[in-house]
């Protein structure tokens, strides 16, 4: 029997990467890495235009309060600190670094020199923090504050290795190529959590990497595998935990809230590698995909290199593009910029002609069919609340709950209207967001 959840779709996969190895592509000319890729205040930059840098060396650094530090990706030479727009919408920082293609390892980094069973749990938070881990799943939210918010509230850790979205095929290669780095992740965590039993949580139908997790998990049942219905949003922290533990989450919750806590097996990779190598996170595994793309692939990269030059090295565009993504068509984000660099949480560039885009090839109109209402994991009334948005009455639709809306892109899959459901119900969130922040400001006066 497997794990699973109320609503969800499943749209065709299109994983045409799934049997293709990560590739390690030659480094750029120059990197340009964000100084605000995770949840919480943008770093403060600790270099200036002319520094030297060396690989792994802390570039940016929080300021206080919730964040994550920034490293360089290359050893070379600061050549910018520019204001950008971010891959979500926002503003932020950017360090340009010319890349001098010598790779000098910074004298910070080196492995963790104890062993994990003499390590105290500030030691263990202390190299993740350090390392500038954020969930890579997407989340984005500093490791070290989950694992500092779940310690002695959880018993139990879910590792997510669903890949619902289609064309993305980060974590399956993962799986396939370096699960013992995953493995020694889980382990890391675990400690630092005082836990004694972990979920890997896959799709039940991803037999070939159910088959490798398997042949590694040992007979004392601590890591156990979690198979689930392979429908999207499977990823979702969510919707595993109540698939899991069949404790809804309401608005503002979280798996912590339900007794446990979720990692994506990246981070956990990440971890692994903070410890063994103390690399803090520099570079991150993309799929590069869509119908634009001649020689599609999954390619490791450093973090900040530009989205043209990867595409570049994947033979360029074979086909007229009329849309470029970021993460997966349901849950990414489409770019302005065709050198927008790849963050800590870039899973995939995606690049689509017109094909792909069902916008220009329907007049949207809502025929009220009731789809989306079917398709919502969280129980929402999306035409409803599009409807309401779309007259800006924000208060209603916050009354019907627009603020629970995880953006998974359900609703605007199944829409056969062709309206772009959750785009409006994102923009409700945002304004209700915003009014929520302004309303509490007021009261702190
Ligand atoms: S309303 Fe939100 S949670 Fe529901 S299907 Fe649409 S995007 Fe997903
Ligand atoms: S799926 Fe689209 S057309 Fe159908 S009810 Fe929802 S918004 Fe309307």
């Amino acid at each position: 029997m497997a794990y699973t959840f109320k609503g969800g779709i499943r749209p065709d996969d299109h994983k045409y990467t799934k049997d293709s190895p990560i590739t390690r592509l030659n480094d750029p000319d120059t990197v340009s890495i964000s100084l605000s890729q995770h949840v919480g205040v943008m770093c403060r930059p600790v270099v200036k235009v002319g520094d030297s840098v060396k690989l792994g060396q802390l570039i940016g650094d929080i300021p206080g309060g919730l964040g994550c530090p920034v490293h360089s990706s290359v050893s070379g030479k600061v050549i910018g600190i520019e204001e950008v727009t971010t891959t979500y919408g926002g503003s932020s920082y950017n360090i340009v670094i010319e890349n001098d293609k010598l790779g000098t390892l910074c004298e910070t980094v080196h492995p963790f020199g104890k062993k994990l069973s003499e390590a105290t749990f500030d030691e263990i938070l202390a190299v993740i923090r350090n390392a500038g881990i954020a969930g890579m799943g997407g989340t984005a939210f500093p490791t070290y504050a989950k694992i500092a918010a779940a310690r002695g509230k959880v018993d139990s850790v879910i590792i997510n290795c669903c890949e619902g979205e289609p064309f993305v095929t980060v974590t399956r290669r993962m799986i396939l190529e370096s699960l013992s780095d995953i493995m020694a992740g889980i382990k890391i965590i675990m400690v630092a959590l005082g836990v004694r039993k972990a979920y890997i949580a896959i799709e039940k139908d991803r037999k070939k990497e159910i088959k490798v997790i398997s042949n590694m998990l040992t007979d004392d049942g601590i890591v156990e595998l979690m198979k689930v219905s392979p429908k999207y949003p499977s990823g979702s922290e969510k919707h595993l935990v109540y698939a899991l533990k069949k404790k809804e989450l309401s608005e503002g919750k979280t798996a912590i809230d339900a007794g446990c806590v979720v990692f994506s097996a990246e981070t956990c990779a990440a971890v692994a590698c903070a410890f063994t190598k103390g690399l803090p996170l520099i570079r991150r595994v993309i799929t590069v995909d869509g119908d634009c793309i001649a020689n599609p692939g999954n390619f490791e990269v450093p973090i900040g290199t530009g989205a043209s030059y990867i595409i570049e090295k994947c033979g360029g565009l074979c086909k007229k593009p009329k849309k470029i993504i970021f993460g997966g068509p349901l849950m990414g984000h489409a770019q302005w910029d065709v050198d927008a660099p790849v963050s800590k949480t870039t899973s995939a560039i995606l690049v689509f002609s017109d094909y792909f885009d069902r916008e220009s090839r329907l007049e949207p109109v809502c025929i009220r069919c009731g789809r989306c209402v079917g398709a919502c994991p969280m129980g929402l009334m999306p035409l409803d609340i599009l409807a309401l948005v779309k007259k800006g009455r924000i208060e209603r639709a916050e009354a019907l709950g627009a603020a629970a809306c995880i953006e998974c892109g359900s609703c605007t899959h199944v829409c056969p209207g062709g309206l772009p459901v959750t785009q409006y119900i994102s923009r409700a969130k945002t304004d209700i967001m915003a009014r929520r922040r302004s309303a509490a400001s007021e009261q702190q006066k």
